[in-house]
């Protein structure tokens, strides 16, 4: 495949990363959801040609990690088989479409999103990697929390808007006139000057001063925000989730033989197509109090070069002391990579130990610095201040 760059960043499939494990490389399937073939292929290829771990993205993608050099050829075949690649890195990067996992047969959320994508696929658009569309459409916003530039919502009467992520208002469209919107929101966003310099996203393209033609704004409000979502049923299927985000290509398997699909969600969770009682098998979460989704960690070290701990050993063994509600953000440095948010606790290791950071993010100060992750486990009240 000619079509190949192995980059430094901005993992795709045909832009895969190198990583402390190999290549990543990271899939996008189509309108978010994999049908069973292609979960139960994709997961034989991450057995076959990478390490057998697969990782849910907050971008709602699958990456295959530990990727050798010599199997990424055959393993870009195996996805071109499935249907699971773009035509060059470009339209890949472009596509960047989050869809509501919540759609149901003959709504108007997949049609949305395939139109999007087949929009994007032919535009002559440069924009940065990160920049991102949402199609949220159902009567509650489920993807507010997700990472979007260009939303497709509705309003609380349920009818259409596009709304520019930051701006509070949307532009009320008619089905025919969304994707055009869209696409023209992002249009304005390159030519303005959005992808220029440090600011590459809307909102911050927005909040620096960036003033929106009359045209592409509005006055519809977009409908209420959803709760954030859990494991559990729902009327589309089980909604599932696996620790820090990772699985095995077995657990793949697995949920691909129980359900008739798998959606994908930026909540790295996989919603299983028509479950009718939640699944069962090792490695998947499925109660909304497991102490497990009380934690995020990168890949951490040995798995990331520049880690200075293993994330995950440490968020591990601090769950079950992470109080309800709560969550704890362990970072093998500074960068974030698994949780840019803020979090109610924030552990980012450095190589004197670990800094901390209560409800705040990697970037801010430390109310403590050069903590051992041993002593943090003997003395967790350290964390909340001993409260
Ligand atoms: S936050 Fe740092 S250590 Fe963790 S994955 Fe990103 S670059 Fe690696």
């Amino acid at each position: 495949m000619s079509a190949v760059a192995i980059r430094g960043w901005c993992p795709g499939a045909l832009r895969p990363m190198r990583s402390g494990d190999g290549l990543v490389v990271r899939v996008r399937p189509h309108c978010g959801r994999l049908d069973a073939a292609q979960a139960t292929g994709l997961a034989e290829l991450a057995r076959r040609y990478g390490n057998g771990l697969i990782d849910l993205t907050s971008r709602a993608n699958l990456q295959i990690r530990g990727v050798g050099e010599e199997s990424y050829l055959p393993l870009i075949d195996g996805l071109d088989r499935l249907g699971l690649l773009d035509a060059n890195p470009d339209s890949e990067a472009r596509r960047n479409v989050l869809v509501t996992p919540y759609w149901t047969a003959g709504d108007e959320s997949r049609a949305l999103a395939a139109e999007l994508e087949k929009a994007l696929a032919g535009a002559a658009l440069d924009l940065p990697t990160k920049f991102g569309f949402a199609v949220d459409d159902g009567r509650e916003r489920v993807l507010a929390g997700a990472s979007a530039d260009v939303r497709i919502e509705r309003d609380s009467a349920g009818g259409l808007l596009v709304r520019a992520d930051g701006a509070p208002l949307g532009r009320a469209v008619t089905r025919s006139e969304a994707v055009p919107v869209g696409l023209a929101l992002a249009e304005w966003f390159v030519a303005s000057g959005g992808a220029e310099g440090e600011r590459r996203r809307m909102a911050t393209h927005l909040a620096s001063g960036a003033t929106l033609p009359d045209a592409l704004c509005g006055d519809a409000a977009p409908a209420r925000r959803s709760a954030d979502p859990a494991p559990g049923l729902c009327p589309e299927g089980a909604l599932v989730a696996v620790a820090f985000g990772q699985m095995q290509h077995q657990t793949l398997n697995h949920l691909a033989a129980c359900a008739d699909a798998l959606r994908v969600t930026p909540w790295r969770m996989l919603l299983a197509e028509g479950m009718r009682a939640m699944p069962a098998g090792a490695g998947l979460i499925t109660q909304a109090d497991d102490p497990a989704l009380r934690v995020i960690a990168c890949s951490g070290a040995p798995r990331c070069g520049k880690a200075h701990a293993d994330t995950r050993a440490l968020a591990t063994a601090l769950a079950p002391h992470i109080p309800s509600g709560a969550r704890l953000h362990v970072s093998g440095c500074a960068k974030g990579c698994a949780h840019p948010g803020s979090a109610e606790i924030t552990l980012v290791a450095t190589r004197d130990g670990f800094d901390l950071v209560r409800h705040g993010s990697t970037r801010d100060t430390p109310v403590m610095r050069g903590l051992s992750g041993a002593a943090i486990v003997i003395n967790p009240s350290v964390l909340t201040g001993g409260r």
